[in-house]
């Protein structure tokens, strides 16, 4: 490779790093927005940040805040995007602590939007969960009546539900009929000819990680087009669902590329897994059909940071990759299922199985169109579940063909 070539390389991978947000480091900020909302909470117990007015307008804020006075609970809810980088992390969790601290209530109930399911909401109940607030708002999600809601209907439910008390019987009663009467199966959408990320495995080192940012320019170029033309079919929240966990994966592959680039050959623990994971997580991007393979490229980035790094880490939730790294193994018997496995568990999944409840999984669309937990499917996924599961590990069945794509398209051509 010339040098200018490399320059100029660094100069695109600079850019990107530019426009992919830095993750985590603006939490300082917090206080600051956290106060901001929390101030706005004092005075009506609805926010409703900009980004939302357009379907939570104000008369709808109005009705929200008159049903919240009915119930005669501390409710208060906060509709604000969530993302990586932001104030909060993405993450509802920080939000709602974050608030919780500077609201002077002593019991309060708390209606938050989610950072990576942007079309749910959370719930969250202080000083213990009276009113069963988690699985009231966390059921809205799963009400058939509610499939096709908007944000303000959505809130009004979870209102509603909080109010009623009986939330974990909806919740459950909810989702024991999950996979029934989902929306019909998205046309897939036509492979952009050719691909460069094969080629890209075929280099190594500083060349793989330069060049392939080359390829990650023109494979976002090329996404933005498909993208726009999936989203009728999708319908509006998955596609935005979608969208979100794509730009976190692209990010996240190039923060490794990165890592590899810099990576002292002679000291990182584990170069060659290292390189293997990215590859794997480039192709998995390319070929990327659903939730499910965007979250697979996710799990790859993880995989291959960690073998950058001395200490030893867990994978990404095994339940599902974006509740983020798993903190400690639990064994789980499936339901139906002999035998236990040892998974690698996020601390909410870890304290759902705790109470003996199946964790909300990461879900697959069938081909006749059911959503059914990922680990319950055919895919790579399942096979791994996602670098939790012993054999073979995602980056050498991704390696060998296991995804499928390249089946998929030597049949359609
Ligand atoms: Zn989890």
């Amino acid at each position: 490779m010339s040098r200018n070539r490399a320059v100029l390389t660094a100069a695109a991978l600079t850019a990107l790093l530019t426009v992919f947000p830095a993750t985590g480091s603006q939490a300082a900020d917090a206080p600051s927005a956290g106060e901001r909302i929390a101030k706005a909470l004092r005075d009506t117990p609805v926010y409703v940040d900009k980004a939302y007015t357009e379907a939570v307008p104000p008369s709808r804020q109005r009705e929200l805040t008159q049903q919240i006075k009915k119930t005669g609970l501390p409710i208060k809810v906060v509709l604000t995007p969530l993302t990586k980088g932001d104030p909060f992390n993405g993450e509802a969790d920080t939000l709602a602590s974050v608030l919780h601290d500077r609201l002077p209530q002593r019991e309060l109930i708390l209606i938050t939007t989610d950072g990576v399911f942007t079309d749910s909401l959370n719930g969250y109940e202080w000083p213990a969960d009276t009113h069963q607030t988690r699985d009231a708002v966390a059921a809205t999600g799963f009400l058939d009546e509610m499939r096709d809601a908007g944000l303000a209907d959505l809130t009004s439910k979870a209102v509603q539900l909080v109010a009623e008390g009986n939330g974990t019987e909806v919740y459950e009663e909810a989702t024991e009929d999950l996979g029934e009467g989902v929306p019909e199966q998205p046309t897939p959408t036509k492979k952009p000819e050719g691909s460069a990320w094969p080629v890209m495995a075929a280099f190594m080192g500083l060349a793989l990680a330069a060049l392939t940012t080359v390829a990650l320019v023109a494979y976002r170029r090329r996404h933005r087009r498909r993208t726009s033309a999936m989203t009728p079919a999708l319908g509006a929240a998955r596609a935005a669902e979608e969208a979100e966990v794509r730009r976190k994966a692209e990010a996240e592959v190039v923060a490794l590329g990165e890592a590899v680039r810099t990576a002292d050959a002679a000291t990182a623990p584990d170069l060659s897994r290292a390189l293997d994971a990215y590859a794997a997580a480039g192709k998995v991007l390319d070929e990327a059909r659903d939730l499910t393979d965007l979250a697979g490229a996710l799990a790859l980035a993880a995989e291959g940071r960690a073998a950058l790094t001395p200490h030893p880490s867990l994978p990404l939730c095994y339940f599902n990759p974006l509740h983020g790294q798993a903190t400690t193994r639990t064994t789980w018997r499936r339901l139906g299922h002999r035998e236990s496995v040892t998974v690698a568990t996020c601390p909410t999944c870890t304290t759902t199985l705790a109470t003996h409840r199946t964790p909300d999984s990461l879900t697959e669309l069938t081909e006749n169109g059911h959503l059914i937990p990922y680990y319950e499917g055919q895919s790579i996924w399942a096979a791994t579940g996602y670098g939790s599961l012993p054999g073979d590990g995602m980056a050498s069945r991704v390696a060998r063909g296991d995804l499928g794509r390249d089946k998929d398209r030597e049949t359609s051509a």
